[in-house]
């Protein structure tokens, strides 16, 4: 039986922080499906298309790699498209803490679904989507941190950089 799992987050951009881990994922599954979940009360700097846009064409060239979105929840999402795994990365205490909290209240509403957690990789630990948006307003090169389709359209929207 075919292995999938759900990656899910909000990917305000998609940068190579979430590449890594999606790489390192598809070594344990056979399929990830990319999932944004969309929260109507929070405003994005990317709309939904575009965010899908931009996983996709950064990563054309994996094919058992899907994107997908919900508003609703991530766990009933998964449970839905056969999946009992769910991705997610963790960088420092802060993303424990939070992530710590959101298994618990996955578990209560689904038991059979499991949260498997990667690392980020050194080189990338510092990277959030909401730091790359600071970065890139303030002229600096974000050229190896971010995939080309990101950078192109990061930089649309601050054309003096
Ligand atoms: P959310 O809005 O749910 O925090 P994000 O889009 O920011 O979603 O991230 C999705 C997941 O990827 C989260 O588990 C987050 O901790 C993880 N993540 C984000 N950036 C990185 C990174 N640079 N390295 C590893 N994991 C990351």
């Amino acid at each position: 039986m075919k292995k999938i799992a759900i990656y899910p987050g909000s990917f305000d951009p998609i940068t190579n922080g979430h590449i890594d881990i999606i790489k390192r994922a598809l070594k344990l599954f056979d399929e990830i499906i990319v999932l944004i979940a969309v929260n109507p009360n929070k405003t994005s700097y990317f709309s939904l298309e575009e965010r899908m846009l931009m996983i996709q064409e950064s990563l054309v060239e994996f094919k058992n790699v899907k994107v997908d979105s919900t508003t609703g929840l991530t766990v009933q999402y998964a449970k839905k498209a056969g999946s009992k795994a769910m991705i997610r990365g963790i960088r420092a205490l802060t993303d424990f803490e939070y992530e710590f909290s959101i298994n618990i209240a996955n578990k209560f509403i689904d038991n059979d679904v499991e949260s498997v957690f990667f690392m980020a990789k050194q080189e990338y630990m510092f990277i959030s989507s909401s730091n790359i948006k600071l970065l890139v307003a303030n002229g600096v090169d974000i050229s190896q941190l971010v995939p080309k389709p990101v950078l192109k359209r990061l930089l649309e929207f601050n054309p003096d950089e």
